[in-house]
């Protein structure tokens, strides 16, 4: 028995040696020293319910620390968790973000969405790496080289964008730049609410009249024509659309009806009183289904762009719904008209 006492005695002492002296005896064995917090080096693990910006945080982390191990846990290593759920973040915009170094061992890095968590990722590399992203090719993206990253002891952000939309940095650097389209998905729509493959050959009135004759139209074009608007189905063809853009994606804020690259609007005598009357002649089409999306989903944005012709003017002679959410081209306002259609949300 006495045997037995000093046996586990000399064990609690061995094991107590290495949870405590983490910065000798694990350094030498494994730790990837990774991070540094008030001048003391860890061993940096990365874990997270988030699966793309957790790879995607281990990918830069091994580039700029040349260190391959972030998954191994060691006692008294530094843990970033990715995706974590917070309570703060249910009273934040749906793309916000929250980081902070939670307690003396777990940093968490969580947006409200994937889309708010991938621009806390950025962030924390861009504030405790120098990380830096302009562009898709290789010498647009800076990864400077370092054993460890730096963080102080206590640190905490939240984030939330202070407009609804914005798209000025592109698809190559946007989760970077946290402007890949915040609430607005963007993209030419016309095409796909009434395909000319579908459509053009039983329906050429759903096509513009162009000097006194009716466009013809090869299947899947998807441009240079926009939709007549003295067509009835228009609404219920574009509350189809909307049904089926939600179902793939749910957690969109906006629904994307928006016009056609290229221009190509119909002179027919509707589309042309349409223009008269309210000085833009997407104002009422936009307006109409504002109301109908509105029924079907509340919490749910119209969104277009003040492009081509549907940025002749701001409309009048009509109040536009407060579910519309227009993007407007800069050059548009200052080259070309001193006003589109003002965003009504
Ligand atoms: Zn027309």
């Amino acid at each position: 028995m006495k045997k037995h006492l000093v046996v586990l005695v000399l064990l609690g002492i061995s094991l107590y040696s290495i949870a405590t002296d983490s910065s000798n005896t694990l350094t030498e064995v494994k730790s990837n020293n990774a991070i540094t917090v008030d001048g003391i080096t860890y061993h940096l693990v990365v874990s997270g319910a988030d699966k793309p910006a957790t790879k995607f945080l281990t990918q830069k982390l091994q580039e700029i620390t040349g260190q391959t191990d972030f998954t191994t846990p060691l006692i008294g290593a530094i843990t970033i968790k990715v995706g974590d759920s917070l309570p703060e973040l249910d009273k934040i915009h749906p793309c916000g973000y929250v980081m902070k170094f939670k307690d003396s061992k777990n940093i968490i890095l969580s947006g409200r969405n994937a889309l708010g968590t991938m621009y806390a990722v950025n962030d924390f590399l861009k504030r405790f790496a120098g990380y830096r992203k302009f562009g898709g090719a290789p010498l647009q993206e800076i990864v400077p080289r370092q054993k460890s990253i730096t963080v102080s002891a206590s640190f905490y952000f939240k984030e939330e964008p202070s407009i609804q939309s914005y798209a000025v940095a592109w698809l190559l650097n946007s989760y970077f730049g946290r402007s890949s389209r915040v609430c607005f998905p963007g993209g030419h729509s016309f095409d796909k609410i009434i395909p000319v493959e579908q459509f053009g050959e039983t329906h050429p009135e759903y096509y513009p009249m162009i000097d006194g004759k009716r466009v013809k139209l090869k299947p899947k074009m998807t441009g240079t024509w926009q939709p007549c608007l003295d067509n009835p189905k228009l609404i219920e063809l574009s509350l189809v659309y909307a049904d089926n853009y939600l179902k793939k994606n749910p957690a969109a804020l906006s629904i994307p009806f928006v016009v056609n690259d290229g221009g190509g609007d119909c002179q027919c005598e509707y589309c042309a009183a349409q223009f008269a009357k309210y000085g833009n002649q997407y104002a009422n089409y936009y307006n109409e289904l504002a109301k109908e999306v509105k029924k079907r989903y509340p919490n749910k944005l119209v969104s277009l762009y003040a492009y081509g012709r549907c940025a002749s003017a701001a409309p009048v002679n009509v109040k536009m719904e407060y579910n519309l959410l227009a993007a407007c081209r800069p050059e548009i306002f200052h080259f070309e008209r001193p006003i589109g259609i003002p965003t009504a949300v």
